[in-house]
């Protein structure tokens, strides 16, 4: 009865001309309406594309949180694009950031302060565990040139869903500044900037939006992009240029991903119909829990305990039977309509399935199913992991 009121809830429908679904974090499987968006050429500097610029400004400013306090600067390029972008425009040069690691995104910034040149200091917890509030408490009060701190919202290498109102709370306890990249939780983890104390976050069109990849967009207090003007080290990714030139012109400074903005719109058009967040954290929800205990009883184990796992991708590990090899895994999960995502870990062998996109439960028990089809194809006679790793874990968690 809720589904016959909630037509986005039964418009889940398998991609169009065949091609397989997407589990992976972005690009992902969009809905036909989303690419169907994409049939239009726009003119960038004409009115009706600016038009479809400020509504999605306003959009995403309503998923966010936090009234009139922010605004939404879209920005060309590919989520990390826009990261560079957020760190090297509203961090002041002389100022020195905290980065708060648990997987290749967090590494990914710092390396990215490494380049720009711009002092740092990290908090590294491996690929298992989040960094918690008193820890960033404590590195908080060890060094008092610490101006900013940057924390990954699900750290998508490990599918960890890191506590970001706590380590918000530890940073705004200190009078210091937070920075998210939210790029893989935005509009499907709640992240209220009303109640989370933060001065800017980042997302990308190809994520929980279920857009298509070409741009994404800093969510910013105003006050904050008004501080940021001569920050940059560049040009093209200065969000404060960006800010200004679209409030005064409505127009993006260099061209705009004018196709991938129409998608992006269809997108938030489905989302809304969805019902919003709330909706979207459920479907996710019911497809980790599909594929985490479908392929639990296969075998598998996934890398992290119940309770870091998200709902956005979840990491499995690898089975110790030496007839288990990734890469055939992957074409006989293919070959069944399904491209799943090899692991990103700095330890352990491990794959990757995304619970984002057109998907929902019953395609995740398709995706159990093809996966048993492959695991008896290799002559694979257990799913269990090396116990080696399990132990890891377990003295990890500890
Ligand atoms: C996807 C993602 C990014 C950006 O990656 P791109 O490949 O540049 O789009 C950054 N951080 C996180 C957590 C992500 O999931």
């Amino acid at each position: 009865m809720t589904t016959a009121a909630n037509p986005a809830q039964t418009a889940i429908v398998p991609p169009a001309r065949g091609e397989p679904y997407l589990l992976t974090p972005g690009p992902l499987t969009t809905a036909f309406s989303t690419k169907e968006a994409m049939l239009v050429d726009w003119g960038s500097w004409d009115g009706c594309f600016r038009a479809m610029t400020a509504e999605l400004r306003r959009a995403v400013l309503e998923i966010a949180g936090g009234g009139d306090a922010y605004d939404c600067v879209p920005l060309q390029g590919s989520g990390s694009y826009c990261v560079e972008a957020m760190l090297g425009s509203l961090i002041p040069r002389d100022g020195k950031t905290l980065v708060l690691a648990n997987g290749a995104y967090g590494q990914r910034i710092a390396r990215t302060l490494s380049i720009l040149g711009r002092a740092h200091s990290v908090i590294d917890k491996g690929d298992y565990l989040p960094p918690r509030g008193p820890e960033v408490a404590d590195a908080l009060a060890a060094d008092p040139a610490i101006t900013h701190v940057v924390v990954v919202h699900c750290e998508t290498s490990s599918g960890i869903l890191n506590p970001i109102e706590e380590i918000a709370a530890a940073v705004q306890a200190a009078g210091r500044k937070l920075l998210i990249d939210s790029m893989s939780a935005f509009g499907a983890v709640q992240i209220d900037l009303d109640r989370v104390a933060c001065e800017a976050l980042v997302s990308s069109a190809n994520k929980c939006i279920e857009g298509v990849p070409g741009f994404g967009f800093v969510v910013a207090r105003k006050t904050v992009l008004a501080a940021a003007k001569g920050n940059s080290h560049s040009l093209s990714l200065d969000i404060y240029d960006q800010w200004d030139v679209m409030n005064r012109t409505g127009q993006w400074r260099f061209t705009p991903p004018t196709h991938a903005v129409a998608a992006f719109l269809e997108a938030l058009r489905l989302h809304k119909l969805e019902g919003g967040q709330p909706a979207r954290l459920a479907r996710y929800a019911g497809n980790r829990d599909a594929v985490v205990a479908g392929l639990r009883g296969l075998g598998f184990e996934t890398l992290l305990a119940d309770r870091w796992l998200s709902p956005i991708i979840v990491t499995f590990f690898s089975p110790a039977d030496p007839a288990f090899k990734f890469g055939q895994f992957y074409d006989l999960m293919k070959q069944q309509g399904f491209i799943i995502y090899p692991g990103k870990l700095t330890v352990a062998d491990s794959f990757r399935v995304g619970c984002i996109g057109q998907v929902d439960a019953h395609v995740m028990r398709q995706v159990v199913a093809a996966a048993a089809n492959a695991l008896a194809s290799m002559g694979v006679a257990s799913a269990a992991p090396a116990a080696a790793a399990l132990n890891e874990r377990k003295l990890l968690a500890a």
